[in-house]
């Protein structure tokens, strides 16, 4: 750190990403990337975009803002589009919290939260979650609160049912509740239609999981006109030109070949669930997942001699050092033979034949 620092930013402390190893090559399980390239059509369009480079970039999301629209069956002015889902994310903690409306949200949840409050100075309150991990969703009601949930829940892939977060938002007309879809697209149900009923509501996802495209840095928010206004706001006063042509031609292809997208999530789902059984025959005790990763553990085993043993077999998965999960695993779902390859070394790892 250097002396020119200001004080606030000296107190940060920063989110630590999943590893990005280039040392050697790893089955790599741990950042919830796809196992499919993008669309071939992405591809092709992000070619034709990179002949006008020398150009800025469409503000507002350009074209892909409309695609997103009417994808979800909401009105332009109903989207934001942004660098990545964080991107939002931040942003709806830089404009909807304050000492006045503290943000809320669990303790097993997306790292990130706790940075962004921190980044934009907010003070906020942790939701322990249930014994079982599950989220209580009475501890949100009239919690009076800006309130962040993950949906389905990461790392534990749970996901909460949408009646219950209706409760949620119906309950705290005075505060902004952002609900975090990253990984909608992998079996559940999303919040989106609800957008036109609560004024308070924002739902955000990613182009990073479904869509193949963490490389791109694609995200964006769905609300009320008012509240997308209010970020678009703070984009403005920050990086108007917050998308390159070639992430946005990237994303519009997306968008434009959602069968494909739809396939991979199906695959992905199927290949979750042959896993998970696998595992839990293994004696491994898996949380139930709608996501594209599962939340495992084996009793005996920690999670650090897991972690390690994997990776000195070339295989990649997350871990954390939060005591409470410390002796879980967060797996990605890859490819069906990638995940074959694991399930076996978990095997031979915990029966202590390897
Ligand atoms: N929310 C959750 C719960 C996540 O796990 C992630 C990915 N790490 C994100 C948001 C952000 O993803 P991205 O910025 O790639 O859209």
């Amino acid at each position: 750190m250097s002396r020119f620092l200001c004080s606030r930013m000296q107190a940060l402390a920063p989110y630590t990403p999943g590893e990005q190893p280039s040392d050697r090559k790893y089955i790599k399980l741990n950042t919830n990337e796809s196992p499919f390239p993008p669309t071939e059509k992405a591809l092709r369009a992000v070619a034709e975009a990179a002949e006008n480079l020398q150009l800025y970039p469409a503000l507002d999301g350009g074209k892909l803002r409309g695609a997103i629209a009417e994808s979800l069956g909401v009105s332009y002015d109903e989207v934001i589009v942004t660098n990545g889902s964080d991107e939002v994310l931040n942003l709806c903690f830089r404009a909807f919290c304050s000492p006045e409306s503290p943000a809320a949200f669990a303790d097993i949840t997306y790292g990130f939260y706790p940075v962004f409050a921190g980044y934009n100075c907010v003070p906020y309150e942790i939701v322990p979650l249930k014994e079982d991990f599950t989220l209580d969703s009475r501890d949100y009601i009239g919690i009076n609160k800006t309130v962040f949930i993950a949906n389905p829940n990461a790392p534990t892939g749970i996901f909460l049912p949408v009646s219950e977060i209706e409760e949620i938002v119906k309950s705290n007309p005075d505060n902004v509740v952002v609900v975090d879809e990253a990984y909608i697209d992998f079996g559940g149900e999303s919040c989106v239609p609800l957008v036109k009923k609560y004024k308070n509501l924002v739902v955000t996802q990613t182009f990073s999981k479904s869509r193949s495209m963490a490389g791109a840095r694609l995200g964006f928010g769905i609300a009320c006109p008012e509240l997308i206004n209010d970020l678009y706001r703070l984009i403005y006063s920050t990086n108007p030109y917050n998308l390159s042509r070639l992430n946005m031609a990237a994303g519009l292809a997306a968008v434009e070949d959602s069968d494909y997208t739809r396939r991979n999530c199906a695959e992905i789902a199927k290949t979750r669930e042959d896993f998970s059984r696998k595992l839990k025959s293994f004696g491994f005790e898996v949380l139930p997942s709608l996501a594209n990763f599962v939340f495992a553990k084996k009793e005996g085993a920690s999670g650090r001699m897991l972690y390690d043993r994997l990776r000195a077999e070339g295989i990649l998965v997350r871990r954390f050092d939060s005591p409470r999960i410390s002796d879980w695993l967060r797996i990605t779902i890859g490819s069906r033979k990638d995940m074959n390859t694991l399930a076996e070394k978990l095997r031979l790892i915990t029966e202590n034949l390897l």
